[in-house]
């Protein structure tokens, strides 16, 4: 599974399919981009399917990659992320178009509706990736699944703190990068040393005689 590289926790039931699927991307030095050859996307895809069929309890078909496939997949996977993206309350750039794939209705012996993936193909993944959106929305897991906010790590991760407010995908690695990052970058504005930063900077009153910075006005009329 595509998330196991990035050693994160599952996201619950078929919602795992969505977040394996964005963790298909290369990042940093876990491994390749599973989605740039159809050999590698063919095992990502069986594998990811036999999983969703266990926790759907539906069976899933078996979907032959070929390389004309590989944009179509590569696309889905961009437009999951602007979706989570989106929900993650980043705002995107005018609204996502429609994702235009059917589903079945199905209810069951117990009078349980179902929400079943149709289609052929990709179009079949689509419909499942889709499926899979809509019913973690209703039960409220929609949400916690997030991209980690480290920019050149960007795993997939199902954030379970109580008030859903994380942002790494593993605090210890991408977090602490993320405050060395900081940390480096307040020394290099200071240009001080390592004891002058120890201590947080908090905004002083201004100094007698230094000013403001003077900034170029607008250009005056003639
Ligand atoms: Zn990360």
């Amino acid at each position: 599974m595509a998330s196991a590289r990035h050693g994160v926790r599952e996201a619950p039931g078929g919602l795992a399919l969505v977040q394996d699927l964005l963790n298909t991307r290369a990042t940093m030095h876990y491994g390749a981009d599973l989605l740039l050859h159809a050999d590698d996307a063919q095992r990502w895809l069986t594998e990811a399917l036999a999983t969703w069929s266990r926790v759907s309890g539906l069976p899933a078909p078996t979907l032959l990659i070929s390389s004309n496939d590989m944009r179509s997949l590569r696309r889905l996977r961009t437009t999951f992320e602007n979706v989570i993206v989106a929900a993650g309350k980043e705002r995107l750039d005018g609204a996502l178009p429609p994702a235009d794939v059917p589903v079945s209705l199905v209810p069951d012996a117990d009078g349980w509706v179902r929400m079943v993936p149709t289609g052929r193909g990709t179009r079949w993944l689509a419909s499942a990736l889709w499926a899979e959106g809509l019913l973690a929305q209703q039960a409220g897991l929609w949400s916690r699944l997030k991209l980690c906010h480290n920019t050149d790590c960007r795993a997939a991760f199902f954030d379970t703190s109580r008030n859903n407010s994380g942002v790494w995908h593993d605090v210890s690695t991408c977090g602490n990068t993320a405050n060395l990052r900081a940390f480096r970058e307040r020394k290099r504005l200071l240009g001080g040393s390592d004891g002058q930063i120890d201590r947080p900077q908090l905004p002083g009153p201004p100094q007698l005689g230094s000013g403001p910075p003077q900034l170029p006005g607008p250009p005056g009329l003639r």
